[in-house]
């Protein structure tokens, strides 16, 4: 049975202290420097990778960290507070499993390794599609087996971090959707070098937050048979089996966001004097702040819950998606409270107000819409008609 501890064990808070004392390397100018040109935090990430932090999930015998989800879930929590963006960093942890429980003795051995040490990063995360967006079993990219390799034709679009990535874990369709007895069949997996890949066009796409994410073209790329991942067309259970390490890793990095808001508006609340009293004192500012700090605690709660069910084996898709929702809307309504608080200076640059607004944002969106959370929860959770 799994416990649910609600404080932290002493190597925890040592953890969590030790990534904060490191993220205060790089403060909110070099953040901000980044966002300004939407450079990639390619020094933060290398530190992170050298102390050992991104390869938390990774088992010691393939020379990571052997840590839980809730301490992986720390650590990107920990950047988040301090004003960073885990989001440069965070798929490293969470494609992890679907290789960990999936891949080959051989492909583990081949790889784990090299990521645990940073030699080789796996970054990009190859699943949303221009035509078929959330609804993932319609997507369209297919990968045909040739001799002992397979040719990939399609499109691919928001995928993140491929320029700065070695390997990238890709979802593609083995057999066609009409010759399937259910959608969710004949979708497959592979782990691919997309290093100097032939036939493979990367085309960066700005978005409203330094994101790094792409258009990817694959014209007859010819990519080994042996980088597919488990069985040929099981691919869509193994990307959802991985699934519910995403939703508590990105729970965690909301949580994060949140407490940064809440944290830079309090202090922003008592300093800021106007009518000749602090701000913080006036209902209309510390309300909406003591609000979202009490929905960021709660939203916590609900990610301790997911992650000790996770780490002791058990079922926990409701919880892992209840604590993406909740946390991800917490850490929203906490960016407006600490966006209306700090009055004109929220949106001045220099203050990283807005631009943790702008990142703590796509959490709504992405890796999945709460739309779909939402679905989830009345559809399987509560047992009401699908709407899809
Ligand atoms: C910055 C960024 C980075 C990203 N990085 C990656 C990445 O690395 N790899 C990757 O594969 N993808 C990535 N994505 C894609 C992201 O996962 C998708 O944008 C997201 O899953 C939604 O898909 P979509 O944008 O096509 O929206 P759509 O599926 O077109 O949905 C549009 C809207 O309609 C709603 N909707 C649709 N159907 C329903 C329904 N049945 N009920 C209720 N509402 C519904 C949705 O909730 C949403 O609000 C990234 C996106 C962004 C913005």
């Amino acid at each position: 049975m799994a416990e649910i501890r609600i404080s932290l064990t002493e190597q925890q808070q040592v953890l969590k202290k030790a990534v904060y004392e490191l993220c205060k390397l790089y403060p909110g100018e070099y953040w901000r420097e980044l966002d300004e040109t939407r450079a990639y935090p390619e020094a933060f990430v290398q530190e992170l990778t050298k102390a050992g932090y991104l390869s938390a999930l990774i088992p010691e015998q393939y020379g990571g960290g052997g840590l839980g989800i809730l301490d992986a879930g720390l650590i990107l929590e920990e950047i988040n507070r301090s004003g960073g963006n885990a989001a440069a960093c965070h798929a490293q942890m969470y494609i992890m499993g679907t290789v960990l429980r999936h891949g080959s003795e051989a492909q583990k051995a081949r790889y784990l390794p090299k990521i645990a040490s940073g030699a080789l990063r796996l970054q990009a995360f190859g699943v949303t599609e221009p035509n078929s967006g959330s609804d993932t079993t319609k997507l369209q990219t297919t990968a045909v087996r040739d001799g002992d390799t397979y040719v990939v034709n399609g499109q691919k679009i928001f995928i993140s971090r491929v320029l700065q990535s070695d390997l990238m874990l890709l979802l593609a369709r083995t057999t066609p959707l009409s010759e399937v007895r259910r959608r969710t069949d004949g979708l497959s997996v592979f782990l691919i070098d997309i290093r100097g890949l032939n036939g493979l066009t990367v085309q960066p796409l700005r978005t409203m937050l330094n994101h790094h994410t792409n258009a990817l073209f694959f014209d007859s790329v010819v990519i080994p048979a042996d980088s597919l991942i488990g069985e040929e067309g099981k691919g869509f259970a193994y990307i959802l089996d991985g699934m519910n390490a995403e939703r508590i890793l990105i729970a965690s990095e909301s949580l994060g966001d949140g407490r940064w808001f809440i944290e830079k508006a309090v202090k922003y609340s008592k300093e800021r004097v106007i009518f000749d009293k602090p701000i913080g004192a006036n209902q209309g500012v510390q309300f909406p702040i003591a609000k979202a700090h009490m929905a960021v605690e709660a939203a916590d709660l609900m990610r301790l819950k997911a992650a000790a069910l996770f780490d002791a084996g058990e079922p926990c898709g409701a919880e892992a998606n209840m604590a993406k929702y909740l946390t991800a809307e917490a850490a929203w309504e906490a960016a407006n409270a600490c966006l209306d608080c700090h009055g004109g200076y929220g949106f001045a640059t220099e203050f990283d107000v807005e631009r943790k607004f702008r990142e703590s944002r796509l959490y709504k969106t992405a890796p999945i819409n709460n739309n779909l959370v939402l679905a989830y929860v009345g559809q399987h959770v509560l047992g009401m008609p699908r709407s899809y």
